[in-house]
């Protein structure tokens, strides 16, 4: 889709300037659709895939609403994960970089309480976090709702996924009345339906159907692997491809661990993530990971979704995901913003059956290929 250039989406200078010195040449489908709509004030329900832009979509809008001399949070942006929260924010940041005085911050679990206790009584001019730890404040009293106009649900399929309706809703119903709601996912469910039925103020709903498009970016194959032979041939494929940053996908915690180990044995930098593991170790093994100290990254569907970290050449299902979606939430890691990425995933014996699925629901063939011989990999 050709879409119309930012300044013509009704954005502010300041905003304008942000967006060009990010580098981002032109709005994705997703934010050329949303920014004009969540800029009238209406609420709305904005769907696109993984990777498609949805953080600027409603970034953007909401940040040209902020009154920078107003020290009380006016918005509140809501995202199932920590990971996410501090991405969000970040990305917060970037976009209002011209805006002077500008004060968001995160609010998450597992993090310090005085010192996002401090920040939110400092003025924040928006919070961005995570549904329980919102809630927390919420119900001590120590986060100001009252000058709250606008509400973000980001990834909000994936926080019902989670668990946390009753929080959602909760938080959502403490809130002033007359406020913009924005939700934002990945897939419309029964329960996004339910929620925006609930909350949303006849909300117009912005669609994008950019599935084959992404995943064309990607490369995907396929290799026959058992179960034992498994560790030999991700070590093959991460010699023969070297890609600079790699995900592996394992359905299982343990999974992970073993891998995890298997890899470090045989020299790799690698590390994991999965929900065993500490907040604080967490965000440390991510930023290692950023920073490109690790290079191979092992985790679970749930530590991963919604992950934006740039240059990850390769996605690996070390197993296969039992559900189509996270197999494009998955591949969706890497081909991030149009670069173009591969994924190669491990199959055995039936597991052939939900490759055919994946293939119906992605509408994309998946290229079998073979092991590499030790001959390839060497070179
Ligand atoms: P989503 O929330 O839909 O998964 P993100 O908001 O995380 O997607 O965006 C994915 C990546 O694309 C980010 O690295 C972001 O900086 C980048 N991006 C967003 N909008 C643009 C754009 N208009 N042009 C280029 N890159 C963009
Ligand atoms: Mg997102």
């Amino acid at each position: 889709m050709d879409t119309p250039p930012f300044s013509e989406l009704g954005l502010p200078e300041e905003l304008l300037a942000a967006v060009e010195s990010l580098g981002f040449e032109r709005p994705s489908p997703i934010q050329a659709l949303s920014i004009p709509v969540a800029l009238t004030g209406s609420d709305m329900l904005g769907l696109s895939q993984t990777g498609s832009g949805k953080t600027a979509a409603f970034a953007l809008p909401v940040l040209a609403k902020i009154n920078l001399q107003t020290y009380a949070p006016q918005a509140l942006m809501v995202c199932p994960t920590r990971e996410l929260a501090v991405q969000v924010c970040e990305e917060v940041h970037r976009l209002g970089a011209k805006m002077r005085g500008l004060r968001a911050v995160p609010v998450y679990g597992g993090a310090p309480m005085d010192r996002q206790l401090r920040a939110l009584r400092d003025g924040a001019h928006i919070v961005v976090g995570t549904p329980g730890r919102l809630l927390d404040h919420v119900r001590r009293g120590s986060f100001d709702t009252s000058q709250i106009a606008h509400v973000v649900l980001d990834e909000a399929d994936r926080m019902l996924d989670l668990g946390f309706r009753e929080e959602m809703e909760e938080m959502l119903a403490a809130l002033p009345k007359e406020r913009q709601t924005l939700f934002f996912s990945a897939t419309m469910s029964p329960g996004v339906k339910r929620l925006i039925e609930h909350f949303g103020r006849d909300p117009k709903t912005v669609k994008v159907e950019q599935k084959a498009m992404t995943v064309s970016t990607i490369d995907q194959s396929c290799i026959e692997v058992r179960e034992r032979s498994k560790v030999e041939v991700i070590s093959r494929l991460l010699d023969m491809e070297a890609p600079k940053l790699a995900i592996i996908f394992c359905n299982t915690k343990r999974a992970v661990d073993e891998c995890t180990e298997a890899l470090l044995a045989r020299g790799y930098s690698a590390d994991r993530l999965h929900g065993d593991i500490t907040q604080q170790m967490r965000e440390r093994v991510l930023k290692r990971f950023r920073d490109g100290i690790i290079e191979v990254l092992v985790a679970t569907d749930v530590a991963a979704r919604g992950l934006d970290v740039e240059d990850i050449e390769a996605v690996f299902n070390y197993d296969l995901p039992q559900d189509p979606e996270d197999y494009v939430h998955r591949i969706g890691r890497t081909g991030r913003a149009g670069r173009s990425g591969r994924a190669v995933s491990f199959v055995f014996g039936r597991e052939i059956h939900r490759l055919e699925m994946i293939e119906r629901y992605t509408r994309h063939p998946i290229r079998r290929e073979r092991v590499p011989s030790q001959e390839q990999v060497e070179g």
